[in-house]
C-alpha cells in the first residue's frame, strides 16, 4: 500500500549534516548546523548542567511521573520571569500564562494552532528571510504564512524602511513574527530605537506580535539585554505571543525544553487562554518530558547556579565573537575583494555572508565546507584552527 509513496528531499538545514557525515575527508567542516562547538569542534554540555543533572539523580525522591499537560510548573515561572524580566507587571498581575512546550519548535507550534483555532486574524508575516522551518509549522498549524522585507542584501543590514512599509500595509490584527534577538539566517537585529518605532506601529494597526526567541543571552551574552525587544512590547500592556528555547543558550537541543507564554490584558483572560491551550496540547502529545525541564527549573531558582549559567553562557557568546573577529582579520590579511565589515557586525549564532548556492556549492566541493545553500555559516562551528581553511575557501570562491 505504501509502494507509490515519492522520497521527500532531505530537510535544507538538517541535510546539510547528513552530507558532511558521509564526507570522508579529514579537513571537512560542518557550519551548517545551528548548534554550539568549542574550540575543538567538540558539543559542549555546560557544567551548569551536569551538576544541575547530578543533583535531579540523587534526589531519590524524584519519580517518573507524568506532568501536568502545561508541564512543570515551576519551570514555567521561572520562563516567564527570564523573558519579561523579574519584576513584570504583566507576571506580577497574572495576565501571563505559560506552558512547556517541546523547545522552540514545540512552542511555536502550539502558539500557532492556538491561534488558528482562537484569534479571528489568521495570516501570519514572516520576516525576509527567516529559518526554513518557520513558513512549515505555521502553514501546517493552519494559518496562512505572508512576508514582510527584512534584509537589505546590498548593506548586508536591516531593510528597516521596508519592514515599517510591510507591517503598514499587513491588515489590521494580523500575526506578525519577530525575532526577539539574534536573527536567523540573516543576524542582523533592530536596535533599539527601531524596535520602539516597530511596535509603535504595529500597536497602532493592532498587529499581533509572536516573539520567537531562540537565543537568549548569545547575541550579546546578556539574558537581560536581549530580552529587550519583547519587555518593550509587554510594558505598553498590550497582548504578545512568545516562544522560548533553551536548545541553545542552555546547550539542552536534544532535551527538547521551551515554553508558550500568551501575555494577556487580565487574568481571568490568561485562565482561560490556559484552559484552550491545554485542548491543543492534549492531543498532541499529551503531556511535555519533565527531565529536560527539570534541569532548567534547577538551575533558574538557585541564585549561585543561575549566575554560574549566565557565565558559562557568556563565554559561549564571547567565543563566537572572537571567531567573528577571526574570520575578518583573516579576510582581510589575504585582501579578499569586497567588504566583510558584516562579519563582525552581524549578531548571534549565523553570519549571512553573501555568497551565493553557487559559491557555497564550490566551497563544498574544493574545500568540504559544509553550509547552507544560502550562504548562512555557524560561527559557533569555527575555531581558530579552521579559520584559515574559511578564509581560504571564501577567497577562492570569490576570486575563481
Ligand atoms: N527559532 C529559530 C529562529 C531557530 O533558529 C531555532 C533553532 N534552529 C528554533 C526556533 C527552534 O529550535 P528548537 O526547536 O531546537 O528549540
Amino acid at each position: 500500500v505504501f509502494a507509490n509513496i515519492v522520497r521527500a528531499p532531505e530537510d535544507p538545514i538538517l541535510g546539510v549534516t547528513v552530507a558532511y557525515n558521509k564526507d570522508p575527508s579529514p579537513n571537512k567542516l560542518n557550519l551548517g548546523v545551528g548548534a554550539y562547538r568549542t574550540e575543538e569542534g567538540k558539543p559542549l554540555v555546560l557544567n551548569v548542567v551536569r551538576r544541575a543533572e547530578q543533583m535531579l539523580v540523587n534526589d531519590k525522591s524524584r519519580v517518573k511521573e507524568y506532568l501536568p499537560i502545561v508541564g512543570l510548573a515551576d519551570f514555567n515561572k521561572l520562563s516567564a520571569k527570564l523573558i519579561f524580566g523579574a519584576d513584570s507587571p504583566a507576571i506580577q498581575e497574572n495576565r501571563v500564562t505559560t506552558v512547556q512546550c517541546l523547545s522552540g519548535t514545540g512552542s511555536l507550534r502550539v502558539g500557532a494552532e492556538f491561534l488558528a483555532r482562537h484569534y479571528h486574524e489568521h495570516t501570519i508575516y514572516i520576516p525576509l528571510p527567516t529559518w526554513g522551518n518557520h513558513p512549515k509549522v505555521f502553514t501546517l498549524a493552519g494559518l496562512s504564512v505572508k512576508t514582510y522585507r527584512y534584509y537589505n542584501p546590498a548593506t548586508r543590514g536591516l531593510d528597516f524602511e521596508g519592514v515599517l512599509d510591510d507591517l503598514n500595509a499587513a491588515p489590521s490584527g494580523a500575526i506578525v513574527l519577530l525575532h526577539a534577538c539574534a536573527h536567523n539566517p540573516t543576524g542582523v537585529d533592530p536596535t533599539l530605537e527601531q524596535w520602539e518605532q516597530i511596535r509603535q506601529l504595529m500597536r497602532s494597526k493592532g498587529l499581533l506580535p509572536f516573539f520567537d526567541s531562540a537565543y537568549q543571552g548569545f547575541a550579546s551574552g546578556s539574558l537581560d539585554a536581549d530580552a529587550q525587544s519583547v519587555r518593550i512590547f509587554v510594558a505598553d500592556g498590550g497582548e504578545c505571543v512568545v516562544a522560548q528555547s533553551y536548545a541553545k543558550n542552555m546547550g539542552l537541543y536534544g532535551e527538547r525544553v521551551g515554553a508558550l507564554s500568551i501575555v494577556c490584558r487580565s487574568a481571568d483572560v490568561a485562565s482561560r487562554v490556559e484552559s484552550q491551550l491545554k485542548l491543543v496540547i492534549r492531543p498532541m502529545y499529551s503531556n511535555p518530558p519533565i527531565h529536560g525541564a527539570s534541569i532548567v527549573a534547577t538551575i533558574l531558582k538557585d541564585s549561585n547556579m543561575s549566575h554560574e549559567w549566565t557565565v558559562e553562557l557568556k563565554a559561549m557568546a564571547d567565543r563566537i565573537i572572537s571567531m567573528r573577529q577571526q574570520l575578518f582579520d583573516a579576510l582581510q590579511a589575504k585582501d579578499t575583494p569586497g567588504d566583510w565589515s558584516h562579519i563582525v557586525k552581524q549578531i548571534g549564532m549565523f553570519t549571512f555572508t553573501g555568497l551565493n548556492a553557487e559559491q557555497v556549492a564550490f566551497m563544498t566541493r574544493e574545500y568540504h565546507i559544509y553550509m547552507t545553500s544560502d550562504g548562512r555559516i555557524s560561527m559557533a562551528g569555527l575555531s581558530s584552527g579552521t579559520v584559515p581553511h574559511l578564509a581560504d575557501a571564501i577567497h577562492a570562491a570569490v576570486t575563481t
